[in-house]
């Protein structure tokens, strides 16, 4: 089989990283600070086999029991027990197409079919009638696509679905809307979110999901015992003890992420709409492929994920202010879009102020 194919990691420090959607600011300082007071004594010790405090804490950020919460090491985790949970060896596994490319992964390892939803050309969603599988992974915002899919639809899906719906919301503190009230109602939803994204904490590899009761206790059967250790614990429960931190690198990124819009749409580089940390975008000029690999060759890392639904496009994350300068000024020296000025000087008149 084929195995799942992370973004790559380079650890080059001339590299301008945009390919994996990590976020460019630090965690909250509560993390730091957390960290050294861990004590060595205290890792001579098995950590809380179900992460108590930290559940405790995410059930208060919620508004829900603890025992609505289930924490993995890291959300890709959750994904993989769900697939062990609430698939029967006859059933099926959902997901949109494109999405998220670990789910096809999971469903090969899990030994079932897989019933992927193709989005439409403009990648909006439409689910097909009477469709129907064991367990449906529906990424909202979507991923590599950046779009946030209607509350209503979402909500109408999940009533008509007889299987579990795992609403996974990676992205979900950039986005206009959320689903958690779905998973607090219905019997079968889950709703999945991460500390990778928003929190600043890829490396942390902390997730969770919240549902009700019956999905949350079949994942306590199947996890490792001890599936989150003691650092990874004790660091989650500062960074959600600061959530004002999270927000405000957040509000910095939504504000990158309009000025960066601007810039690529100046050059007629086509943006779909974004409710995340990232651009799926459609080059100009130049094919996907030879745009991200220019960009790679001035060590401006994007994602380009090969395949028939997603082969003309890139997926950009969204960095800092400076690594959008440097991104921006990389596809005017290298002819990858279209000059920004539609009367031909540089400097001339743009769009905004003619
Ligand atoms: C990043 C991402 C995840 C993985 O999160 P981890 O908690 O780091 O495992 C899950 N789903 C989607 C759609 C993602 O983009």
């Amino acid at each position: 089989m084929q195995g799942y194919v992370p973004g790559e990691q380079s650890r080059d420090p001339g590299i301008v990283k945009l390919n994996t959607n990590e976020n460019p600011y630090p965690p909250s300082p509560m993390v730091a600070k957390s960290l050294q007071a861990i004590s060595i004594e205290e890792l001579r010790l098995y950590p809380n086999p179900t992460a108590l405090k930290l559940r405790q804490r995410i059930a208060a950020v919620h508004g829900c029991d603890v025992d609505n919460v289930f924490v993995g090491n890291g959300s890709d985790e959750v994904l993989a027990l769900c697939t062990r949970a609430f698939v029967e060896d006859t059933g099926s596994i959902g997901f949109f197409n494109p999405s998220y490319s670990l789910y096809p992964v999971l469903a090969l390892i899990r030994d079932v079919p897989v019933r992927p939803v193709e989005l439409s050309a403009g990648f909006s969603w439409q689910m097909p009638r009477g469709y129907n599988t064991s367990l449906f992974f529906l990424t909202n915002p979507n991923a590599p696509t950046g779009m946030l899919h209607d509350k209503a639809t979402v909500s109408r899906f999940c009533r008509q679905m007889p299987g579990v719906v795992v609403i996974d919301e990676a992205y979900v503190d950039f986005a206009s809307a959320h689903c958690m009230d779905l998973a607090m109602k219905r019997s079968n939803v889950l709703v999945v979110r991460t500390l990778s994204k928003a929190y600043s904490l890829a490396g942390l590899r902390v997730g969770y999901t919240i549902g009700a009761k019956p999905l949350i206790a079949a994942l306590f059967k199947l996890k490792d015992s001890y599936n989150t250790d003691t650092i990874a614990q004790h660091l989650a429960l500062a960074a959600l003890s600061d959530l004002r931190h999270m927000r405000a690198n957040v509000r910095q990124i939504k504000n990158t992420r309009i000025r960066l819009a601007g810039l690529l749409a100046e050059r007629d580089v086509f943006v779909y709409p974004s409710e995340t940390n990232f651009f799926w975008v459609r080059p100009p000029v130049v094919s996907a492929r030879v745009f991200y690999e220019s960009l790679r060759n001035r060590l401006i890392m994007v994602r380009y994920f090969d395949g028939p639904r997603t082969r003309d496009f890139v997926r950009i994350t969204i960095g800092t202010d400076q690594q959008v300068d440097k991104l921006i000024n990389a596809i005017d020296e290298l002819e990858l879009a279209r000059a920004p000025s539609a009367c031909g000087s540089r400097t001339g008149n743009r769009k905004g102020n003619l």
